[in-house]
């Protein structure tokens, strides 16, 4: 035996022996097991390639099932444990290198097409059979006058041999001959047919065409028809049967006798029947499955005018909690116990519970009054989880959380009444669970934007959909541009530019703003390489970049910066990163430490937004700080004029504060040039704002520059 670990291929056949030694016991054939293992080698390697194709084709999946009765594997049991072998081994073989859940999605959809493609192969063979064996009774009836006994005796050969139930009667609906086959699938003697009528053998589930179809053939208008049909057995039980009757001329071409071939599809139904329960039931629970509540839903959504649904939908509280500490097993079992309660709550007719997976589940009613039949199903919903559920001898507390949904049918998608509800669910968890909250269309509409924008957000940076606007910084004494900052904006393919107020908290809670920060650092850094390129002699350009406290405390951040800088070949001292105020107040010298390096190295480091949070001043000296930027909120209170003079006494003390610890001092929104020049009159260094120039694109900084350096 090798060592070496196997390969795809080595799997690939382990897969297909164990099909085949599920198969080959009921299937009827002349091969040896190892020769039917390489019948179904190119049908595992279909179902393996079927697996991996980027959209599934259910074409595959069906070939393979027609594969299946071109082998010979015609026994029921066939398709049945050939559905167990694909559940089981197919993802586990033939699926290592993928998204398990996405596979066993897959593998579930290839089994479906695999049942469609088995039984509509099956049902083609049989009709081929049937089409034979009545040709060959008509043939034997031609030559009846020629050669009667040789001809009969090979028809009876074919009649009695036949593994389909083979039926004559005559016009009148006599039934003249059955053979062994029918008798076995009736489970009737020959006595007990003897002197019965067809039309007798009507079933409460005959198609409505069945009988029309009779009446024409044996009126001589049509030579044959196919139906499916069921028959009632002795025993009461049911028997369905693929079935083709034929018209029978005798030699003058003049209608004699009607011939029924029946194929016996009970088991085969039985099994679709509980392959279409398997796909629409949940498996642990019984309760029906997302899919088939989507279908529920579907057609309540798409229901008469008047119509009304209603929709609970419950996510326990604290159910990880429960997995975690108690194990899965005991998990399971607590959502058997829940999943009986609440088919308990919604048992009226036009009500439905599922469980669309995990701890969720929800409850649909339908029909003209829901909006208060909803707020009562929530209500008993909520009941139901008030006793305690014991488990392994423990009595659980269960609370749950609802988002409901009501409203008139033919508005909204099955999709968009879901996303509204899993929307009102968390909310009502946000507000502490415990409790049901009905959907409001504005919170929903905040709610998927902000949800809408995290979920999209790792790709953005991918995709290149974010961009950066620069916004001057302007030399209070002279006029001159110094530098710039940097302002990230995101244009989303749906909503436009975002600023980022919108997105920069989304992206510190995802831990984004990490690689989101880089990618603005590298940018700004090249740009301000261009500038000196261009302007070196309009003086030295810096470039302002906002840090979050995410990345301050981010391990990368004083060696990504170095790289970055060396990288581009630009010295530290162009660099300027603004920190907030807040992020510093209480910082431990752990925190500062790589400020402190970077300071050292001689990137400038900004207090921005200096003023909005608890300054202490004294603490100011303790900073890696070169520069404070002040907040817009000063210079707004110097619009009207006079200014407040209280306020000019702050700006006035915190300037020669700052400045007497080496400080410069920028302040932000500066709108009017009076701002400006009070600002300047107050000893402020640099200045930024609307007045001067509203963040935007690189090129926009050029022209300003020059604008100053030639004017
Ligand atoms: P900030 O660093 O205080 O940036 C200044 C903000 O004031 C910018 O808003 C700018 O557009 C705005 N502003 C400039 N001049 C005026 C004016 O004359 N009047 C008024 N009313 N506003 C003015 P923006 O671009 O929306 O940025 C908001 C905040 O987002 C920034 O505040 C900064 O904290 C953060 N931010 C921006 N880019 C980044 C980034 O790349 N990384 C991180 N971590 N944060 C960023
Ligand atoms: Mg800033
Ligand atoms: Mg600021």
């Amino acid at each position: 035996m090798s060592a070496e670990p196997d390969g795809p291929e080595d799997r690939l056949r382990r897969f297909a022996t164990i099909w085949s030694r599920a198969v080959f016991p009921v299937t009827s054939t002349s091969l040896t097991r190892p020769e039917f293992e390489e019948q179904l080698l190119p049908l595992a390697r279909r179902l393996s390639q079927a697996l991996h194709t980027r959209t599934l084709d259910a074409d595959e999946g069906r070939a393979v099932g027609a594969g299946l009765v071109t082998a010979h594997c015609t026994d029921p049991e066939a398709l049945s444990r050939s559905m167990d072998c694909v559940h089981a081994y197919l993802v586990l073989y033939c699926g290592e290198d993928g998204d398990q859940e996405d596979l066993r999605a897959r593998a579930a959809r290839l089994q479906h097409a695999m049942a469609a493609g088995y039984a509509q192969a099956l049902r083609e063979r049989t009709l081929a059979e049937q089409e034979a064996i009545s040709a060959a009774a008509l043939k034997a009836q031609g030559v009846v006058a020629q050669a009667l006994h040789a001809s009969e005796a090979r028809f009876r050969a074919v009649f009695e041999g036949a593994a389909i139930g083979i039926g004559i009667a005559d016009l009148e609906g006599n039934i003249l001959q059955v053979n062994g086959a029918l008798l076995r699938m009736f489970g009737l003697t020959d006595q007990m047919i003897r002197g019965r009528r067809v039309q007798e053998w009507t079933h409460p589930e005959d198609a409505p065409q069945t009988w029309t179809l009779y009446d024409e053939l044996v009126r001589g208008e049509r030579e044959h028809y196919h139906v499916e049909k069921a028959f009632s057995r002795p025993d009461g039980t049911a028997l369905w049967t693929n079935l083709t009757v034929s018209l029978l001329r005798d030699a003058d071409g003049n209608p004699q006798y009607q011939l029924a071939l029946m194929e016996d599809t009970t088991e085969r139904r039985l099994l679709n029947l509980r392959l279409r329960y398997e796909a629409t039931h949940d498996a642990l629970t019984g309760l029906p499955n997302r899919t088939f509540f989507f279908e529920r839903l579907e057609k309540a959504l798409s229901a008469a005018a008047g119509q009304r649904f209603g929709l609970c939908y419950l996510d326990l509280d604290g159910f990880k909690a429960i997995n975690d500490s108690l194990g899965h097993a005991a998990g399971d079992r607590l959502l058997v116990e829940i999943a009986d309660r609440l088919q308990a709550c919604a048992t009226a007719p036009g009500e439905m519970v599922a469980r669309l997976g995990g701890d969720e589940f929800v409850a649909l009613t339908t029909g003209t009054s829901t909006e208060r039949e909803v707020d009562e199903l929530a209500e008993r919903i909520m009941n139901a989880l008030v006793t305690p559920v014991s488990v392994d001898g423990r009595e659980l507390l269960v609370r749950g959380s609802i988002g409901i949904v009501e409203g008139p049918a033919g508005e909204r998608t099955p999709a968009e009444v879901l996303r509204s509800a899993d929307i009102t669910m968390y909310r009502a968890k946000s507000a502490g669970g415990n409790r049901y909250e009905l959907a409001d269309e504005e919170a929903d509409a905040r709610a998927i934007t902000r949800h809408g924008l995290t979920t999209a957000l790792p790709t953005a940076l991918e995709r290149g959909e974010f961009f950066i606007e620069y916004q001057p910084l302007v030399h209070l004494g002279d006029g001159s541009v110094r530098g710039a900052e940097a302002l990230v904006r995101w244009l989303h393919p749906q909503h436009g530019v975002l600023g980022p107020d919108r997105f920069i908290p989304l992206a510190e809670h995802t831990g984004l703003i990490v690689p989101l920060g880089r990618w603005v650092l590298e940018q700004s850094v090249r740009q301000a390489r261009e500038w000196r390129e261009r302007y070196d002699d309009a003086g030295p350009m810096r470039i302002n970049v906002n840090l979050s406290p995410c990345q301050l405390t981010h391990p990368g951040l004083v060696q990504d910066t170095v790289d970055i800088l060396e990288r581009m070949g630009v010295p530290p001292d162009v660099l300027c990163l603004e920190v907030t105020e807040s992020a510093l107040i209480g910082a431990d010298d752990d925190l500062l430490k790589p400020l402190r390096r970077l300071a050292e190295m001689g990137v400038d480091i900004a207090l921005d937004d200096f003023g909005t949070g608890y300054s202490n001043l004294a603490n100011l000296r303790r900073l890696p700080v070169s520069i404070l930027k002040l907040d817009r909120s000063f210079t707004q209170s110097m619009q009207q004029f006079p200014a407040d003079p209280v306020d000019l006494k702050i700006v006035e003390g915190i300037v020669s504060l700052a400045h007497s610890l080496d400080l410069a001092v920028t302040v932000e929104g500066v709108e009017t040039g009076a701002q400006a020049e009070q600002l300047r009159i107050l000893g402020c260094d640099t200045a930024q704002g609307w007045y001067y120039a509203r963040p935007g694109p690189p090129e926009r900084l050029h022209e300003l520059a020059l604008v100053d350096a030639t004017g």
